[in-house]
């Protein structure tokens, strides 16, 4: 019944935690990948507002004019570079589907990173493209020699992902900017994901925003805001690849949920999320003092996840296992890469639920190792 292209799909290793901890009693959950606030109260009464005025109807396909100069004026006043267009898309990952089905052709080649975000990889081989990885271990940074060395003709894509997801790192700029005149020799576009991009705790992040003409940024409300049900994400870049990820939309998902464009588009650009930054920087640098150093953990310069090793020689599954049966979810690394050396938790949870975590996971070195 099913197309070939099922073949190759696997259900995502994250989709399998939720599934265990719906048969759990109260369980430690380091899993999450969203942030662990409600939005700020202003925002959801902006929502319930617009609902009430009407907004209820599809908007045009690129989204409200009001949202998409906002976009732009934020975007421009943070990089000093204004992107030629943007777009509203139905969270970062309507953003990916739409700039890859728009990019590439079968037998294209993307570079992704590894650890990287499970989406990529997923839908670039469901669109008939070839995916290449290139390496972040050990210390969560690109080689750009590495990357020169992976392209070849048919490589249309770099995916760039900073803050990262899963392993909390910050690109350098330095890297960022050699990688960027790498695709400007090939021709290449880099995918920039920058959802991620308020959650940042170290002075140097940079964006490949300006470095180079073929620069398609995804960034978007769901983390920044407490809202990734609302399905709110944009996409800026050359107007030419703009607008065929427009096209596409026009024939898939429409547009953009109307009343929450509305409500971000009236009140999100103005709200101060810096305590909340600082509550987060705070829960990873808690996590980076007391979490056992049997796990080896670069301290996490942006996102609310920390991808340490396991601890001493201990076998993935084996690991897993144990935090199972303490009551912990935390999410396997081979879910994010082709090793399995190394896990993911989200410090995106309540104060207590990390303490319980932290001390969850330092019981756990003395029983495995
Ligand atoms: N990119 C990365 C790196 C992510 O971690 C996520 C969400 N987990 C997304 C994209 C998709 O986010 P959304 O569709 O909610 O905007």
């Amino acid at each position: 019944m099913l197309a070939d292209r099922m073949k190759q799909m696997k259900p995502s290793g994250i989709r399998r935690i939720f599934e265990l901890m719906a048969s759990m009693d109260d369980p430690i959950n380091l899993s999450i990948g969203q942030a662990h606030f409600d939005p700020p109260e202003a925002l959801i009464e902006a929502a319930c507002q617009a609902i009430r005025d009407g907004h209820n109807r599809y908007t045009v396909t690129q989204g409200l004019p009001e949202l998409n100069a906002r976009i732009l004026d934020r975007v421009e006043s943070r990089y000093s570079h204004r992107p030629e267009a943007s777009l509203v898309t139905s969270g970062v990952s309507g953003g990916l589907v739409l700039g890859f089905l728009a990019l590439l052709d079968p037998g294209d080649e993307i570079l992704l990173p590894d650890p990287g975000f499970t989406m990529y990889a997923q839908l670039a081989e469901l669109f008939g493209a070839v995916v290449k990885f290139y390496d972040l271990y050990p210390n969560w940074q690109m080689d750009p020699d590495e990357i020169a060395s992976l392209m070849g003709p048919r490589c249309k894509v770099i995916l760039l992902n900073s803050p990262s997801n899963p392993t909390g790192g910050v690109l350098g700029a330095e890297s960022i900017a050699k990688v960027a005149s790498i695709a400007a020799e090939h021709g290449a576009v880099i995918i920039s994901d920058e959802i991620y991009d308020e959650f940042v705790y170290s002075d140097d992040y940079a964006s490949a925003i300006g470095l180079h003409d073929r620069v398609l940024q995804l960034s978007g409300f769901s983390k920044t805001y407490g809202v990734p049900g609302w399905r709110l994400g944009y996409a800026t870049g050359p107007t030419e690849l703009l607008d065929a990820m427009k096209t596409i939309q026009q024939f898939s998902f429409v547009c953009a949920p109307a009343p929450f464009q509305v409500a971000v588009a009236e009140v999100a650009f103005d709200l101060d999320m810096s305590g909340y930054i600082e509550e987060y920087r705070g829960k990873r640098d808690r996590l980076v003092s007391d979490l056992h150093k049997a796990y080896r953990l670069l301290p996490p310069q942006g996102s609310f996840y920390a991808f340490p090793s396991l601890p001493g020689e201990v076998p993935e599954a084996e690991f897993m296992q144990a935090a199972l049966d303490a009551r912990l979810l935390v999410v396997p690394g081979s879910a994010f890469s082709r090793k399995d050396s190394h896990f993911r938790l989200s410090f995106a949870v309540s104060d207590e639920k990390l303490g319980e975590g932290i001390r969850g996971l330092n019981d756990l070195v003395g029983r495995l190792t």
